[in-house]
């Protein structure tokens, strides 16, 4: 069985890949074929406004759909090609991939929004992120501020030079910055005085019971109230219902992401979605 960071786990296709040495050796195997091949897609999940309930921007979120095996989810397939060089050409595919998507949207005269990339640590500290992002921007002639980067909290632990130099780098591009599945990486806090972050996302694993269970009404509390006072923009993950809405509301959230809004969805869809009157989607 494949560990995937308690994300969600299942049990991947084939029995003989029970060992997780084999199925590391094939996704590093199938997944440079699967780029070429065209078997890796975009789906895009909307970031709501928890007081208009206005979609305010999209994560991109990347699928891999195998001829043979069916879907592949990211939360198998990233963290094992997350220290490799892979990570780097994944990461680039992706990020010219949601550069294009922006570039047909305002071409077919769509109203755009920003789009929020995960990007791994490996490759925020590579010295070709930044650039490779600039040249994506300048070559579709697009606004810096229609692209935010999401780092998970995990991959700033004991980088912190590193990643303070990524990070200063990315915002002299007027690039936004969240921290991904937030209060998951055990890090030190004193990190949110020195890196320049602009938004901070809870991870889903407090929002699930936030409504119902003391200690993670607790946290999240605290992680809202932390960010107003560093005045970093706040999006819980992870929203299933209108209980957590209601909380997160009354605590003051910023954004939401979740199912009870929608899931991620195709490129094509999305027009439709941002078409949707705001008090039709409760
Ligand atoms: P993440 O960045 O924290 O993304 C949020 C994950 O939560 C996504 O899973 C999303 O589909 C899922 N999710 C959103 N709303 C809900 C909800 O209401 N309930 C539940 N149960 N789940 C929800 P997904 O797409 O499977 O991605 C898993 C992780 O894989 C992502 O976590 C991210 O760390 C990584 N990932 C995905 N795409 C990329 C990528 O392009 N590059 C990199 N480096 N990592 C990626
Ligand atoms: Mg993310
Ligand atoms: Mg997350
Ligand atoms: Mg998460």
């Amino acid at each position: 069985q494949a560990k995937n960071n308690g994300r969600n786990t299942f049990s991947l296709f084939l029995p003989q890949m029970e060992k997780e040495a084999q199925l590391h050796s094939w996704i590093e195997n199938e997944l440079p074929n699967a780029m070429q091949q065209h078997q890796l897609y975009l789906q895009y999940q909307p970031k709501v406004c928890c007081v208009t309930n206005n979609i305010v921007g999209f994560e991109a979120l990347l699928r891999w759909q195998h001829p043979e095996h069916g879907f592949v989810s990211p939360g198998e397939f990233i963290p094992v090609i997350e220290n490799t060089n892979l990570i780097i050409t994944v990461g680039e595919w992706v990020l010219s991939e949601v550069t294009q998507q922006l570039a047909n949207w305002r071409d077919e005269g769509l109203p755009l929004l920003p789009i929020a990339v995960n990007i791994s640590g490996y490759h925020l500290h590579s010295p070709t992120l930044i650039p490779y992002i600039d040249q994506c921007l300048r070559q579709r002639s697009l606004n810096p501020e229609l692209i935010e980067i999401e780092i998970t909290e995990g991959a700033l632990t004991g980088n912190s030079d590193e990643s303070i130099n990524a990070m200063r780098a990315l915002k002299e591009i007027h690039i936004k910055l969240a921290i991904d599945d937030f209060g998951t990486g055990y890090s030190s806090l004193s990190y949110l005085k020195k890196f320049p972050v602009d938004i901070l996302k809870i991870d889903r694993a407090f929002v699930r019971e936030c409504y119902s269970n003391k200690e993670d009404a607790a946290i999240c509390k605290a992680i809202i109230s932390l960010a107003k006072s560093l005045e970093l923009q706040i999006v819980a993950e992870g929203v299933e219902n209108q209980a957590q809405l209601a909380f997160l509301g009354v605590q003051g959230c910023d954004v939401y992401q979740g199912f009870y809004f929608s899931k991620a969805v195709d490129a094509d869809k999305v027009s439709a979605l941002l078409m949707e009157p705001a008090d039709t989607a409760l």
